[in-house]
């Protein structure tokens, strides 16, 4: 048995010869781990999905046997179903989500990722911030592939890694291009939960840092919550040394995941982003607004900026001001979009009113 990495681990099984066989033995394990555990005199109950495949029936080499093991737990969580075979044709949903996966690789290949830009501005001020990079797919024949339609299928197998890489170089060399022009604008990418269990990552954040001459204070990386939650300690220890490189830390989507507050206060982070769905539902649900406001008031406590997500009306906007909340983001205030649309939206701010300033990107999104 092996530990792949935060909560995936692999099972060998040298002795299987049928598939029925590997089935009723990862049966047997789902059974062991469904009696509860008791840690430190709290019993928890927790349960797996299980992905299984048969060597010679679903491929020869480790590296697919692996592959379809992956998209077959992914098939076992995503149906609720436990434990699930391999299998080419489970069903019209599951075999589109396979041949995207397939189509994802050469996506990397064929440069057809790109990035839109969403800008963060100072409430107090009105001041472009910084930029959240946010990734697309052109694909040549489904068209344009929104994130949440190909990031959770990628952070399920190894492809994360390359896809994130690309990110990172798209965006730092966005930054030189920027500085090159004469605007220091800070850009924010978005890591996921495997790449921070990666052991090469800083070192090749630091690569592209260094390839671009771009200074590390001009990276941001977001974190999700649960991101963190996966492998606190290991999550930690990159943290540190992004940290120690001025690279500036962000976790996001604050509230809608479970870090402990004690975890928080260790944590080498910068800022705090209040999760949008609480932001957008604020003006009618008076519970949420509470919970933006203490987030805001969470985030000022522990030394950290605060960022509201999900902006989408001027409503919103004057009720994060007198929470005090720090820098906005949203609809309200522009649409993510190309670099160089956000740099006429960005320069024709500067030359007029800042609270009309919305809607010439809206027109242009992406
Ligand atoms: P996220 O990190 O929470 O990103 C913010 C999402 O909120 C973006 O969706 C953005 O377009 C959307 N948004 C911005 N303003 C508003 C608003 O006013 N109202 C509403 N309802 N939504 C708003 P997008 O671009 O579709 O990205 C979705 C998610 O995909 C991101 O959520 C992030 O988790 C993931 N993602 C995007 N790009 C990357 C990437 O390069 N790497 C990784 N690992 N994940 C990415
Ligand atoms: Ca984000
Ligand atoms: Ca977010």
């Amino acid at each position: 048995m092996a530990r792949l990495g935060g909560d995936e681990f692999a099972v060998l099984l040298p002795n299987a010869d049928t598939i029925a066989g590997v089935l009723a033995a990862a049966e047997r394990v789902r059974h062991a781990l469904g009696s509860p555990f008791v840690v430190n005199g709290i019993e928890l109950g927790i349960d797996a999905s299980i992905g299984a495949v048969l060597s010679g029936d679903h491929g020869a080499d480790p590296a697919t046997l692996l592959q379809r093991a992956d998209i077959a737990m992914y098939v076992a969580k995503e149906q609720g179903v436990g434990v699930c075979a391999y299998d080419p044709a489970i069903d019209g949903h599951s075999r589109d989500r396979l041949s995207l996966l397939g189509e994802l690789r050469h996506a990397l290949d064929r440069n057809e990722f790109f990035l839109v830009y969403q800008p963060k501005l100072s409430l107090a001020t009105g001041d472009l911030c910084g930029v959240e990079a946010l990734i697309r797919w052109q694909h040549p024949t489904r068209g344009l592939v929104a994130p949440d339609d190909f990031i959770p299928l990628a952070e399920h197998t190894a492809l994360i890694g390359p896809i994130t890489q690309r990110v990172l170089d798209l965006a730092v060399s966005q930054i030189r291009i920027w500085l090159d022009l004469g605007h220091r604008i800070p850009i924010a990418v978005n890591l996921s939960a495997r790449n921070l269990l990666d052991d090469r990552l800083v070192d090749q954040i630091l690569g592209h840092l260094d390839r671009y001459r771009v200074p590390a204070e001009l990276l941001e990386l977001e974190i999700t919550e649960s991101s963190i939650m996966t492998d606190p300690t290991g999550a930690q220890q990159v943290l540190t040394r992004l940290h120690e490189h001025n690279i500036r830390i962000a976790i996001d989507d604050f509230g809608a995941g479970y870090t402990s507050l004690a975890q928080l206060k260790n944590l080498p982070i910068t800022s705090l982003k209040v999760d949008r769905s609480f932001v957008t539902t604020m003006d009618t649900d008076a519970a949420n607004a509470i919970i933006v406001q203490s987030v805001i008031d969470l985030g000022h406590n522990l030394g950290l900026t605060a960022i509201a997500e999900g902006v989408e009306s001027a409503d919103a906007l004057s009720t994060l001001t007198n929470f005090g909340c720090d820098l906005a983001q949203g609809y309200h205030l522009s649409r993510p979009v190309a670099p160089d649309v956000l740099l006429a939206w960005y320069s024709e701010r500067l030359t007029k009113d800042p609270s009309e300033a919305s809607a010439h990107a809206e027109s242009v999104s992406l």
